[in-house]
């Protein structure tokens, strides 16, 4: 194979991260973030990569998925004024699972707004890869907090991405189901969102083999149930085939890879066999494909682990082997007694048969086939990048031409007026896309539209 191209990295951190906490005895905690941090420092990979802090996410940008009436609320709501809030608290699922805590709002905040300008930079062709390690919460409904999860980072991102690229691949290794980007967008061809997760008996419940997508969305969901235990030769074995089939019949323009590490071995809530190398090799084979790519966060609860695996896979990102051998950071002593960057399996049964495996990747195989090879956007939707007189004829390439991406900062070709003249971004009102109807909406209305384009599917 032929030295991979190097990428061009953007890595997204926000020092505040790790300030944030759900509560003494809550699974999720925020420093590991900065953990993670601390190791991606101290092993010289910011050298590669550029580090930014991004602006926060607003209440209007959240509101593109969220309703307006969720996020005032987690907005204003804190562990202040809670009682005020209890018919509230019960309407959007805060409480136990999903708490109120100090910062709660600035939190989804910085979360989101990492994985959406980590998207705009790949939009603009300004990375190849984007990291957000803070991201990846992808429980977060449209109008309710689910599983740690409050704003959906991943569903802001991937909108982000639909409004230059015409197909998006969601990629989702955490050890639960990816539930709320794949209700988010169930009922489309623009996103295939394709989830490897523990099933049975096990949170949130869904992502069933059988569920695949409904109208449009029809086959373009991927589910793939595994039972406990899985280990890195299995989960590889199923991974690549599955990802390979994917890549080949929907031909995504950008992909979004939620990298849950609670699928690695002894996680506090998980039940999986990965080592942080069998992990780390899906980042690995996703990135063989050279495609604008968003790399996200997710669950995790052994924080140690958590940071070793995200600190690796943003070495693996930046094309870095990162050894072993820790260097001396901040949170050392969480590293103990081996002080050493891996983590390993232990000897638990994988209740995962080959049998099993082969049959499942056969149907998910069956599915594929069923879809309609690189779904296009309408000729008569479309608007793109490039001038076309620039363009050379006879050298245009009709297939690079459809997946050219299909809109610019905010600015299109306005040619259904007949003009057909290119206006600069100055010189017209910014217009968005609105990505599931592919028409091209005024600022006013996409709020009112994108409001309609989510109606999320109920669950199942
Ligand atoms: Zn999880």
């Amino acid at each position: 194979m032929t030295a991979e191209p190097k990428k061009r990295v953007c890595y997204f951190y926000d020092a505040n991260v790790g300030n944030y906490h759900y509560g003494p005895t809550h699974p999720m905690k925020p420093h590991r973030i900065r953990m993670c941090h601390g190791l991606v420092m101290n092993y010289g990979l910011y050298k590669k990569m550029e580090i930014y802090r991004a602006k926060p996410a607003n209440k209007w940008e959240m509101t593109q998925f969220h309703t307006d009436e969720y996020i005032d609320f987690l907005s204003r709501v804190t562990p202040e004024n809670v009682e005020l809030f209890g018919k509230e608290q019960a309407k959007f699922n805060v409480g136990d699972d999903c708490p109120v805590f100090e910062g709660l709002f600035e939190y989804c905040g910085l979360s989101a707004g990492g994985s959406m300008e980590g998207a705009a930079r790949l939009n603009r062709g300004l990375c190849d890869i984007a990291i957000n390690w803070a991201g990846g919460l992808h429980h977060a409904k449209k109008a309710e907090a689910s599983g740690f999860c409050y704003v959906n980072d991943i569903v802001l991102g991937i909108l982000e991405l639909l409004r230059y690229y015409p197909r998006v691949l969601y990629i989702d290794i955490d050890i639960h189901h990816g539930d709320g980007v794949e209700e988010a967008f169930y009922t489309t061809d623009r996103v295939m969102t394709c989830s490897f997760h523990k099933y049975g008996e096990y949170f949130p419940g869904t992502g069933e083999l059988r569920d695949t997508g409904v109208g449009k969305g029809k086959y373009y969901s991927v589910n793939f149930p595994l039972r406990d235990g899985i280990d890195d030769e299995s989960y590889k074995s199923v991974f690549e085939p599955v990802i390979e089939k994917v890549m080949e019949w929907y031909r995504p323009s950008a992909v979004v890879l939620q990298c849950g590490a609670d699928s690695l071995s002894g996680d506090r809530l998980g039940c999986f066999n990965l080592s942080m190398r069998g992990h780390a090799n899906c980042v690995k084979f996703v990135k063989k494909f050279n495609l604008p790519t968003l790399v996200l966060g997710g669950g995790g609860y052994t924080m140690r682990n958590v940071a070793r695996a995200w600190a690796y896979e943003t070495g693996v990102v930046v094309g870095q082997d990162i050894g072993p051998e820790m260097p001396y950071n901040d949170y050392y002593e969480y590293f103990g007694p081996d002080y050493k960057l891996d983590v390993r399996p232990t000897n638990m049964d994988n209740m995962n048969t080959q049998e099993y495996l082969e049959k499942i990747k056969l149907q998910v195989f069956e599915n594929l086939s069923r879809t309609q090879f690189a779904p296009k956007i309408p000729k008569d939707q479309q608007t793109f990048d490039m001038d076309e007189d620039d363009v050379d004829p006879d050298t245009r390439n009709p297939v690079q031409d459809q997946d050219k991406r299909i809109q610019p900062d905010n600015e299109f070709y306005d040619d259904m007026d007949g003009e057909g003249e290119h206006k600069s971004r100055n010189e017209h009102k910014p217009s968005i896309m609105d990505p599931l109807k592919d028409e091209i909406k005024e600022p006013d209305a996409y709020v009112d539209t994108a409001k309609q384009v989510f109606q999320v599917v109920q669950m199942r």
